[in-house]
């Protein structure tokens, strides 16, 4: 039984972790698949990165940080989550299932193209 599920292992995801972790709660990332971050051939607008450094890198590092804090990251696609009799959320990957007292979803977002029409 977690108190947090994460999932998402992106800027978004990690951060939270990190701190979710500092409040001493139980804390469980999730993730699989691209990040946006990924696609980043070099960041160069980060605090603390004067030479910039290679979204796939930054990406790796986040995970690296969180696993180092003590954080249980787990690489599982997540395909369902439901709510059981007891209000606890079901978070179902294509591998195992668990039990969390809540779910911070930190899965990106996709770009919509506009639909802008040449006449
Ligand atoms: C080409 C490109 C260049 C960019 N350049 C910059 C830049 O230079 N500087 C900058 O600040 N920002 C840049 N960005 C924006 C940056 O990538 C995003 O702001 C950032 O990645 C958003 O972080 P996030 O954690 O919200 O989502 P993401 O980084 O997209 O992370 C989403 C996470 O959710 C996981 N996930 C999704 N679905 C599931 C599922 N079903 N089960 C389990 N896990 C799942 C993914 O594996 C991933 O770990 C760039 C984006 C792109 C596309």
């Amino acid at each position: 039984m977690y108190d947090v599920i994460i999932i998402g292992a992106g800027p978004a995801g990690i951060s939270a972790g990190i701190y979710v972790k500092r409040a001493n709660l139980k804390v469980l990332i999730l993730y699989y698949g691209e990040s946006g971050i990924e696609k980043a051939s070099r960041i160069e607008n980060y605090y603390g990165f004067p030479e910039g450094i290679t979204g796939k890198e930054l990406y790796n590092k986040g995970i690296e940080q969180a696993k180092k804090i003590g954080i249980e990251v787990k690489k599982q696609e997540i395909t369902n989550i439901e709510i059981n009799s007891h209000f606890l959320f079901i978070v179902k990957s294509n591998k195992e299932q668990f039990e969390t007292k809540s779910i911070i979803i930190a899965t990106g977002s996709q770009k919509i193209k506009p639909n802008i029409i040449r006449h």
